[in-house]
């Protein structure tokens, strides 16, 4: 590999890149292998995918072609076994390849390919009991099948983990599916998609969830309707699986498996993945920043805007979070490879090993640190570019409305910092994600506060309730 980073766009020669050189990346992370394909991926963005990756933010565009590019390198199937075609590549790479991807290519691809991997992964996670998963995982390179992930729901925004508004009921052999999803990425344009609803004979537990596979003529999306502030090629719009009859087959894992797969698979794998993409666009924009303050010059002193040092102190701190952000990550990456043999997805034929869950908020601090740096980041370096930083032409304006999805995907920092917080304080009891556990504290501060007719109201009112209850459930007994 050479040691000097190359930067080739169309029909050009490879001259030095413009941004930082190896020497701050973390590449002892990387094996050889992985190394080569991170040149050839830095090759495909500048020839390919960074010029896409304007028209994708100025048009809406849908980055499909990116797609074709990721599909030659045999990116698509990057955590496919290699038994089954695939590159049978492990987290860490996986990390290095989407970091890769939203530096040097396009943020947009670099969250569809996310969103691809973590579809891939809750596959391959129950692929050794399904043989329509290995059909599928097997045509990803060839035929440019591009998967999602749909969870989020209309009616408890990014609590994505509590879709009320979907159900799954059985149907002979088969499943009939409902699914609303208020954001789903590469809806419409996906060929297919992990989608999670309450399980077939729901009781009302809604920490009771099943996942579907759902192909593309089977959903409804309206990608006519998406326009954000950034990641504007991503096309994370609304999706409807309207009451659609599926084949037994078409259950990922056994009936109730939601939990198991949001927290062994989904989970880790987009927020590791994710936090890739914020540290990648990071990286970007500091890369850009190098460029300009480099070349531009001041001609009245004599100086370049990176001689003041106002501007090094910028790209110093920058680098160093930044970094640490990426170290955090890569770490994660590793220690999901120590803890499954380097990305083994035989180790899943036994149906209760589930190895990186029980590191869940660990991967929650990645994301928060990764998604509150990727701002602070392209903000400053933003600044260090001055107007000529603010206007289009550039490119950091848009690493910089890029990077703000970053706090507000969900789990959005706001939860996470909760999240880690009462975990760390007072138990994971008390995370309480389906909103099942009482907090005795809260009640009895609240009811301290009545006077006796409210007390007595109150013991009416729950008094009621219960006997209705009861009812309800003696005559369906
Ligand atoms: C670019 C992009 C791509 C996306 N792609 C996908 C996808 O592929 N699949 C998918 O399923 N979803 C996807 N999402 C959805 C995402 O994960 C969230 O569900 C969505 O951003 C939530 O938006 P909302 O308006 O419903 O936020 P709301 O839930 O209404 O949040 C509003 C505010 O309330 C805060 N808040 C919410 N709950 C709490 C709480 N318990 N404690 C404290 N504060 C709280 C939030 O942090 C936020 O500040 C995507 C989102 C974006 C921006």
């Amino acid at each position: 590999m050479s040691q000097e980073k190359m930067w080739k766009e169309m029909a050009e020669d490879a001259k030095p890149f413009w941004g930082l050189g190896y020497d701050f990346d973390p590449q002892w992370v990387l094996t050889d292998s992985q190394k080569q394909l991170q040149t050839r991926l830095i090759e495909a963005c500048a020839e390919t995918l960074r010029p896409n990756a304007v028209k994708s933010d100025t048009g809406l565009i849908y980055p499909r072609l990116n797609f074709e590019k990721l599909a030659e390198l045999g990116l698509l199937s990057l955590l496919v076994p290699k038994e089954m075609g695939g590159l049978g590549e492990n987290h860490v790479c996986a990390a290095m390849v989407v970091e890769t991807i939203a530096r040097y290519g396009c943020p947009s691809t670099a969250m569809c390919y996310t969103m691809h991997l973590g579809a891939v992964a809750s596959l391959l996670f129950r692929a050794a009991y399904n043989p329509t998963f290995v059909t599928l995982l097997e045509r990803l390179d060839r035929d440019v099948l591009i998967g999602t992930l749909s969870y989020s729901d209309p009616e408890t925004g990014s609590h994505f983990w509590y879709p009320v508004s979907s159900r799954a009921e059985r149907d002979g052999e088969g499943w009939k599916i409902s699914k609303k999803a208020s954001w789903t990425t590469s809806a419409g344009f996906a060929d297919f998609y992990v989608v999670q609803t309450t399980s077939p004979d729901f009781k009302g537990n809604y920490s009771d969830l099943s996942c579907f596979l759902v192909l593309k003529e089977e959903v409804q999306a309206e990608p006519h309707k998406w326009d954000a502030m950034g990641l504007r090629g991503n096309q994370s719009g609304t999706l409807e699986v309207d009451a659609v009859i599926l084949p037994a087959s078409r259950i990922v894992g056994p009936i109730g498996d939601g939990v198991i797969s949001n927290d062994e698979i989904v989970d880790p794998f987009f927020l590791l993945c994710s936090s890739s993409c914020w540290n990648g666009i990071a990286m970007g924009a500091i890369d850009i920043a190098k460029m300009q303050t480099t070349r531009k010059k001041h001609v009245d002193v004599g100086m370049r805007v990176a001689d003041y040092p106002t501007i090094q102190d910028y790209v110093g701190e920058a680098i160093m979070t930044t970094n640490a952000c990426r170290i955090y990550s890569f770490s994660m990456g590793r220690l999901m490879d120590d803890l499954t043999n380097n990305c083994d997805w035989s180790l899943h034929d036994d149906i209760v090993a589930t190895p990186r869950a029980a590191y869940l908020h660990w991967y929650w601090q990645i994301k928060f640190m990764a998604a509150k740096n990727v701002a602070e980041v392209c903000d400053k370096m933003l600044h260090a570019c001055g107007g000529t930083g603010y206007k289009k032409d550039l490119g950091i304006e848009r690493y910089l409305r890029d990077g703000k999805a970053g706090w507000v995907m969900g789990p959005t920092n706001e939860v996470l910092r909760q999240f880690v917080g009462k975990l760390a304080l007072l138990g994971i009891d008390s995370l309480d994600y389906w909103n099942q556990h009482v907090n005795d504290r809260v009640v009895h501060n609240e009811t301290k506060k009545m006077d006796t007719g409210q007390k007595r109201a109150l013991a009416e009112k729950l008094m009621a309730e219960a006997c209705a209850e009861e009812a309800t459930y003696s005559a369906a007994v």
